[in-house]
């Protein structure tokens, strides 16, 4: 029975590997096993892209608001207008 489900392990080529269970592949001589009987893609694969994604929307967000917040012109006219004339109708326009 075991004669004709010879299996070579992809790990350390030796034919030691055996099928404790129907979608169960472990090597004798290694630590490789491959379980088939799970769903090929868990929860982690799943959530891993959301992630990733709510992570790169959330640093978009932040770059965003730092790059608006570093060139607004209300605060370079802030700047200019306090070192140069620093008169108080300038920020009533704005
Ligand atoms: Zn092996």
């Amino acid at each position: 029975m075991a004669e004709n489900n010879i299996i070579e392990c992809p790990v350390c080529s030796k034919r030691t590997v055996v099928q404790p269970k129907a979608n169960v592949y472990q090597c004798l001589a290694c630590n490789f096993k491959r379980d088939f009987s799970k769903p090929s893609k868990p929860k982690s694969n799943i959530g891993f892209p959301l992630i990733a994604t709510l992570a790169a929307l959330l640093s978009l967000f932040i770059l965003r608001a730092v790059y608006v917040f570093s060139n607004t012109p209300d605060m370079q006219q802030r700047e200019v207008g306090s070192s140069t004339a620093p008169t108080p109708t300038q920020h009533r326009i704005y």
